[in-house]
């Protein structure tokens, strides 16, 4: 948490991109909310700590931090970034990055340019994640499209379907699942396409690898 909380409040200001009209302003780090200059929005700066049972939607350009007793079930929340230490049942989507250090399952959208699953974490997604890049340091069950890499460090387990620019397992990392990687992947496996996806070779490592997906 540490680390977590250095990237922020070290910050004396920050660049914030307004929700609406993406207008960018800079604001002080200290500032809780902001208006933008070219629409007069709202803009939430604030974080959230989320220590008991919390539904109430949230927008903001702040993070949210849900502790080993939070539980955050709010059918929407956006803000920059998210560390998640407790249950996660409703939506989120980051900006940022997600950090993942929990265990169970999470029925809920997720999407972020990053996703970090810390190394004791082992979770279940329902729903296919949607990131940028993705690191697993611990366990994940669940469909994953990235628009980048998709990373296993040693000791990592992914099983589940995998859509991603590129996939990187490291030595002591599995994979076990369906994979497309390269160029278009994404748009073929979403549009289902009849074109044949490209598909990596396998990487060094214990891998398991699967027939790319159907193209049906
Ligand atoms: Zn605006």
């Amino acid at each position: 948490m540490q680390r977590f909380e250095g990237l922020w409040k070290s910050r004396r200001s920050n660049v914030v991109e307004c929700f609406d009209c993406q207008r960018k302003q800079e604001v002080s780090g200290a500032a809780t909310s902001t208006i933008c200059p070219s629409c007069s929005a709202h803009i939430d700066l604030s974080d959230y700590k989320i220590t008991t049972n919390f539904s109430r939607s949230v927008r903001t350009k702040g993070e949210v931090y849900v502790t080993t007793k939070g539980d955050l079930s709010s059918s929407s929340v956006r803000c920059r970034r998210a560390l998640i230490e407790g249950r996660l049942r409703g939506n989120l989507d980051c900006a940022g990055t997600i950090v993942i250090n929990t265990s169970g399952k999470i029925p809920g959208r997720i999407s972020a340019s990053e996703i970090v699953i810390e190394k004791r974490a082992e979770v279940q997604f329902f729903r296919r994640v949607r990131v940028g890049n993705i690191e697993i340091r611990g366990r994940v069950l669940g469909e994953v499209v990235a628009d980048g890499m998709v990373t296993i460090r040693k000791n990592g387990v992914l099983e589940g379907n995998v859509t991603a620019k590129a996939i990187n397992v490291e030595k002591g990392g599995t994979f076990s699942g369906q994979i497309v990687v390269g160029r278009g992947a994404l748009q073929q496996a979403e549009l289902l396409s009849n074109e044949t996806p490209t598909v990596s070779n396998p990487p060094e490592g214990s891998i398991s690898l699967a027939r790319p997906l159907p193209a049906t």
